[in-house]
């Protein structure tokens, strides 16, 4: 019985493969993620738990305003309002997973549960044990960034990350200056960028944010906006962290602003990629977040190893080789460790030659029958 299963994971396996390696070589891959946000408000919307809590707890100024933009009867009509591009036009066209309530399970593997070793994890596809601080060292493990950029032979500027901290720079590669890296305050060589992006570059040193080693989001998402469109890189992390800020300060209220926006910054995102020649339609777009947080109304604004809650997580994709099926419901349980591979699918890429330790892609992210180009 073993030994037939263990044969039928074979085939399946080399169909599999077969299938990711018939992905056509003009594929790209964008992928986002929003720093610290709870399953609770990406399914939930509003949180009655929090924003019930006294003001100490919650953090919330004028709770009637609060209420109006974002408390509805319904799971569905909070998320609607809180994240609408997300759930009306992304997640019909793709693929959401996470929904706990619709036994639907994606977990970290690491047990830091905090941001330096969440990223590792997904950029790895593996957690690394050695991880356990936030500093700004690089580690000596492959990323799914280096793997892409070494295996199809591109231009450093053809895999690109940029975000609003120096941890996602540090997370990205194992070596300084293998493609294009920008940190927090990091500015766009001139052969690069534009007059908007240097604007902008000049910006992220004016806009005081709640802590000083992140700089504000919509400058990095518009600096990342200006360097897909200039640059056309095959690969961009797009690292944005204003949730996990809000958050650690104890605002609810700022933290679903913040997060309204961020569903803007992703609509304008999709709208553009849709919209340029080299991108349409053959651009996937992967969303996760490097951890939770706490669930209570003490702990909602923390996480941490023990912080129950801060496992927790979640994954969307929407693209041409995902099948649009929407939320999955009753789905296998996946974990961070899986996200690379299920990127490097995308590109036809095996992830077991990229890290024969990393999880496997999510199953039933990739069309079984792709449309011949
Ligand atoms: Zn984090």
């Amino acid at each position: 019985m073993k030994r037939l299963a263990a044969f039928c994971a074979t085939l399946l396996g080399s169909l599999a493969l077969t299938v990711a390696s018939a992905a056509p070589d003009d594929r790209n891959v964008v992928l986002v993620t929003l720093d610290g946000v709870r399953i609770q408000e990406l399914f939930g919307g509003f949180d009655e738990v929090i924003a019930g809590a006294p003001e100490a707890e919650s953090g919330i100024y004028e709770i009637d305003v609060t209420r109006s933009r974002y408390a509805r009867s319904t799971a569905k009509e909070r998320r609607e309002a809180l994240m609408p591009f997300f759930w009306k036009t992304l997640a019909p066209a793709g693929m959401v997973f996470g929904n706990q309530a619709l036994g639907s399970k994606v977990t970290v593997r690491n047990n830091q549960w905090f941001s330096y070793p969440g990223y590792s994890e997904i950029l790895t596809g593996a957690a690394q044990p050695e991880i356990k601080s936030n500093d700004f060292v690089r580690y000596p493990h492959e990323t799914v960034l280096d793997y892409v950029h070494r295996t199809l032979k591109l231009k450093p500027t053809e895999v690109a990350q940029i975000g609003s901290w120096d941890g996602f720079k540090y997370a990205a590669s194992q070596k300084d200056g293998t493609f294009f890296m920008s940190g927090a305050y990091g500015i766009v060589p001139p052969e690069l960028s534009t007059p908007d992006m240097d604007l902008m570059g000049r910006l992220r040193e004016q806009v005081i944010e709640n802590w000083e080693e992140s700089s504000n989001d919509a400058l990095t998402f518009h600096i990342a906006l200006g360097y897909l469109k200039k640059n056309r890189p095959r690969v961009l992390w797009l690292g944005l962290g204003q949730s996990d800020d809000w958050a650690h300060a104890r605002r609810y209220d700022r933290l679903l602003d913040y997060l309204h926006l961020a569903d803007g910054f992703l609509a304008e995102l999709w709208q553009t990629l849709q919209s340029l020649d080299g991108y349409r339609n053959n651009t996937t777009l992967v969303i996760t977040t490097d951890h939770g947080r706490g669930r209570t109304p003490a702990d909602w604004a923390e996480h941490d190893f023990g912080i129950e809650g801060s496992q927790d997580i979640w994954i969307a994709i929407i693209g041409p080789d995902t099948p649009a099926l929407g939320e999955v419901q009753n789905f296998p349980d996946v974990t961070q460790s899986d996200v690379a591979a299920t990127m490097l699918q995308y590109l036809g890429l095996d992830y077991r030659k990229f890290n024969p330790d990393a999880g496997p892609p999510v199953p039933g992210s990739l069309r079984t029958a792709q449309k011949t180009q």
